[in-house]
C-alpha cells in the first residue's frame, strides 16, 4: 500500500463542508501544515453545507444569549449539552464575523428579525467560497479521496486509509478532524437508530451523507450519542413529486405557516400548529406528517387574511396554492370530504371566537385567526429528512470521547458529525453556527496537539 505523503501531516481534515473548512482554516492560522480530504468531486455541489439556507443564528441585541439558550434548551427538551451550547452562542457572533472576513455577505433577518442572518445566494455560494478561503491559505483539498479507516497505535493517531480511484493509501498524520456531515442518506444506519418509517422522508441534502465518520470512529472506541434524533422539516410537497428541483440547490422547508391550520386527509388537524413561532417547530412537524398521517401528507389551509404570512418557499413546479371560493370547494380540490374539512374549519372559527383555541383537541395555542375570508387556499406537505441530530460524543475541545469517557487521543471532530447538541428538535440556524464555531475550535486543538507531538 503506497503513502501519500512520508512526512507526517499535522492536521488532517475529512470532509470539505462548513466544519471541515473552518477546523482547516484555524489549524492554519496556528501554523500547522494542513490537509484536507474529500469524497466527492470537486465541482458538484456536495455536502450538506452546500444545500443548505444558508441561515445562521446568533446572539444579537434583540436575541440576547440568554434567550438563544432558552431556545435550545426548549426545543430539546433540556436535553442538549449545556456546556457545548454555551460555547456555541458565546462564539455565534464571532462566527459570523469570521465567514464575514472570508467574503460572505448576509441578508438582514425578515422572517426571524434578530434571530438569524442568511448567506446571500444561501449554501450555492457558502460551500465555494468557504473552499475558496481553503485555497487561498494554500491548504491543499485532495477530491475522490475517502476516508476508510483509522489506525491507532497504543492508543494514539497513526494514519488513516483512503481510497482513492487508483486504490487504497495511506495518509501519516498526528491529529486528525473528523468533519464527515450526518448519517441521513445511510439507510442501513437511518433504520438502526432512528427506525423502519425514517427512510420514507424525503433527502433534503446531500446523497454522500452516509455516515462514514459515525461508523469508522465507532470502531475505534468513540461514544456514539443522541443517534435517534433528527431534522424533519415540513417541505413543500412538489420536492417530493419533483425531486430534481432540490437537487443542486437543496429543498426549503416551509418555515411561514403560523396563521393556518393543518389537516389530514381525513380533514382532522392532528398537531398544535401554533405551539411555538414556525423556527421552532418545523423541524418536526415534518416528521409528524410524513410518519404519522395517512399517504404521508398533510394541507396547509388558510384564508386570504393570512396570505401574506404563509409561504411554502419552493420554487418548483405546482408552486401557487391551490385555491377556492369555499371550504366545500376546497375540499373538493383536496380529495377531502367537503362535511369534514366544514366541520374542522368551523369548530376552529368557534374556538377562536370563544378563545378557547388553547384548549382544542390538539389545542393551536398561538397565532390562532379565523379562517373565514374568501379565497381559502391550501398547500400540500409532507417531510424531509434534513440532518441527523447524532453523533460522536465531544468535549469542550472537539476531542473525540471514547465509550469509557476518555479522549482519544489526536483525534478531534465538529459539525453533524457530533451528537450532544440536537434532540428532538432544533431552531432554524443552529446547525451552521456550531458548526462554525467547532470547527475552528476542533482546528486549533489539534494544530496545538500536533505540535506538542513533534
Ligand atoms: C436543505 C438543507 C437546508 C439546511 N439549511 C440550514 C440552515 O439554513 N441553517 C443551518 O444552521 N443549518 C441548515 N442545514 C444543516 C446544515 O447545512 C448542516 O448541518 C451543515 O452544513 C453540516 O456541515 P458539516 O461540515 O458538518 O457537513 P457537510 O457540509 O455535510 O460536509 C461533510 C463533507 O464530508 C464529506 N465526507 C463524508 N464522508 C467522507 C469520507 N469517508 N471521506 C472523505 N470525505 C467524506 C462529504 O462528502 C461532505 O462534503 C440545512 C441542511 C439541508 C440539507
Amino acid at each position: 500500500m503506497s503513502t501519500i505523503k512520508k512526512k507526517a501531516v499535522d492536521v488532517l481534515v475529512i470532509g470539505d463542508g462548513i466544519a471541515g473548512c473552518m477546523a482547516a482554516l484555524a489549524a492554519r492560522k496556528r501554523g500547522a501544515d494542513v490537509m484536507i480530504i474529500e469524497k466527492s468531486q470537486p465541482n458538484v455541489p456536495h455536502g450538506n453545507t452546500a444545500f443548505s439556507g444558508g441561515a445562521l443564528r446568533r446572539v444579537s441585541r434583540e436575541y440576547p444569549a440568554t434567550k438563544y439558550f432558552a431556545d435550545i434548551m426548549k426545543v430539546s427538551q433540556g436535553q442538549a449539552d449545556a456546556e457545548l451550547t454555551r460555547i456555541t452562542i458565546r462564539n455565534s457572533r464571532r462566527a459570523k464575523a469570521d465567514l464575514s472576513r472570508l467574503g460572505i455577505r448576509w441578508t438582514s433577518p425578515n422572517a426571524n428579525p434578530g434571530r438569524a442572518d442568511s448567506v446571500v445566494g444561501r449554501g450555492a455560494t457558502l460551500a465555494p467560497a468557504l473552499r475558496k478561503a481553503v485555497k487561498k491559505a494554500k491548504i491543499p483539498i485532495l477530491y475522490e479521496t475517502k476516508l476508510t479507516d483509522i489506525s491507532l497505535s497504543n492508543g494514539s493517531l497513526e494514519n488513516v486509509k483512503v481510497q482513492k480511484k487508483t486504490g487504497t493509501q495511506i495518509i501519516p498524520c498526528k491529529a486528525l478532524v473528523i468533519s464527515t456531515g450526518g448519517f441521513q442518506a445511510n439507510r442501513k444506519l437511518v433504520t438502526q437508530y432512528i427506525g423502519k418509517g425514517a427512510h420514507r422522508l424525503v433527502l433534503r441534502g446531500d446523497k454522500k451523507s452516509t455516515g462514514d465518520g459515525h461508523r469508522i470512529a465507532a470502531k475505534l472506541g468513540a461514544r456514539l450519542i443522541g443517534m435517534e434524533g433528527y431534522h424533519g422539516g415540513i417541505i413543500h410537497y412538489g420536492y417530493k413529486k419533483y425531486p430534481r428541483v432540490g437537487e443542486v440547490k437543496g429543498m426549503r422547508s416551509v418555515k411561514k405557516y403560523e396563521p393556518g391550520i393543518l389537516v389530514n386527509r381525513q380533514g382532522k388537524r392532528f398537531v398544535d400548529e401554533g405551539e411555538d413561532t414556525a423556527d421552532k417547530t418545523y423541524a418536526k412537524f415534518g416528521r409528524i406528517i410524513a410518519l404519522t398521517q395517512p399517504g404521508g401528507i398533510a394541507y396547509l389551509i388558510f384564508d386570504s387574511k393570512a396570505n401574506d404570512r404563509v409561504d411554502p418557499m419552493y420554487d418548483g413546479p405546482e408552486k401557487g396554492p391551490i385555491e377556492a371560493m369555499t371550504i366545500e370547494d376546497l375540499a373538493k380540490k383536496l380529495s377531502i370530504a367537503s362535511s369534514r374539512l366544514r366541520s374542522t374549519v368551523d369548530a376552529f372559527n368557534r374556538a377562536v371566537d370563544d378563545g378557547t383555541n388553547a384548549k382544542l383537541t390538539p389545542p393551536k395555542s398561538n397565532f390562532a385567526q379565523r379562517i373565514d375570508r374568501p379565497p381559502f387556499y391550501a398547500y400540500v406537505v409532507t417531510g424531509g429528512m434534513t440532518f441527523t441530530f447524532g453523533g460522536i460524543k465531544i468535549n469542550s475541545k472537539a476531542e473525540v470521547m471514547s465509550k469509557t469517557t476518555s479522549v482519544i487521543s489526536g483525534l478531534y471532530a465538529a459539525g453533524e458529525v457530533t451528537g450532544g447538541f440536537f434532540y428532538n428538535n432544533y431552531p432554524a440556524g443552529s446547525s451552521l453556527t456550531r458548526c462554525a464555531v467547532f470547527g475552528e475550535i476542533a482546528g486549533k486543538n489539534a494544530a496545538d496537539f500536533a505540535r506538542r507531538k513533534a
